[in-house]
């Protein structure tokens, strides 16, 4: 819904890597308001710093965000402005957002969220596989219900993106292969905007293939093809 109502809560997102990956708006928006919210107050000093921003912060994650969301929304209600940060990329991509905008949502909060990096979408792009409909599913679950979401999955039509930790890739490839079978077209883009990004594009044999040999480090992002139609 359209709205000229002030903007309680921006959620901004952050490099993934690259510390010249921000806009300008992001910028201006974390000089502007009165409090940031970050995930690892830590981690986001150093890109607060990097951009000589200084602004009262407190942190926001997984562990203490049930517990402090009533308070933060009475706060919006009252006008403070606040934005909010994860360690990197978009939060409420795989990163505590989505509850604090349900709530703000839900309490007539206006919100606004200026696009910027995330991971998933230059590893999407760089696999040169179809983009024009694709399913993000995140992280796979560890245990429970692993098999039964990848037996879903065997069927589905879409270009499908995961995110993986480096110690579980050959695991996870490995299943991927036995449920989506060895030809299945892949890409695996590791340490997107650093130093030592890589991109390996090919069968998923190949591409465990690739990995093999090697120990695998770093941030990594999986496109699987969509089962041919
Ligand atoms: N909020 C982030 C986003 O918008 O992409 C995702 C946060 S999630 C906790 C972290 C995961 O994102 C990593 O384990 C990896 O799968 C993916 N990721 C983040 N940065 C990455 C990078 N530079 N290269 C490849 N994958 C990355």
């Amino acid at each position: 819904m359209h709205s000229t109502k002030k903007t309680a809560l921006y959620i901004i997102a952050t490099p993934i890597g690259n510390l010249g990956d921000i806009t300008f708006r992001a910028i201006e928006i974390l000089n502007s308001v009165d409090l940031i919210l970050a995930e690892d107050t830590r981690t986001s000093g150093v890109l607060l710093k990097h951009y000589n921003i200084s602004k009262p912060l407190q942190s926001f994650h997984n562990f203490n965000e049930h517990k402090i969301l009533a308070d933060l929304v009475e706060r919006l209600k009252k006008g403070e402005q606040m934005a909010l940060i994860s360690d990197a990329g978009t939060p409420g991509i795989s990163d505590p957002g989505f509850l604090i905008a349900r709530a703000c949502v839900h309490a007539g909060l206006k919100i606004e969220c200026p696009p910027g990096p995330t991971a998933f979408i230059p590893a999407l792009i760089k696999s040169g596989l179809p983009s024009d409909r694709f399913i993000f599913e995140g992280f796979l679950p560890l245990k429970k219900g692993r098999q039964t979401h990848l037996r879903k999955l065997a069927t589905e039509e879409r270009t499908m993106i995961f995110y993986e930790s480096p110690h579980r890739l050959k695991k996870t490839l490995h299943q991927f292969q036995e449920y989506f079978g060895a030809d299945r077209q892949g890409s695996v883009s590791r340490e997107l905007t650093k130093m030592f990004e890589e991109t390996v594009n090919g069968t998923l044999t190949e591409i465990l293939s690739h990995f093999q040999s090697t120990e695998i480090k770093g941030e990594i992002v999986i496109v699987i093809a969509g089962k041919e139609r």
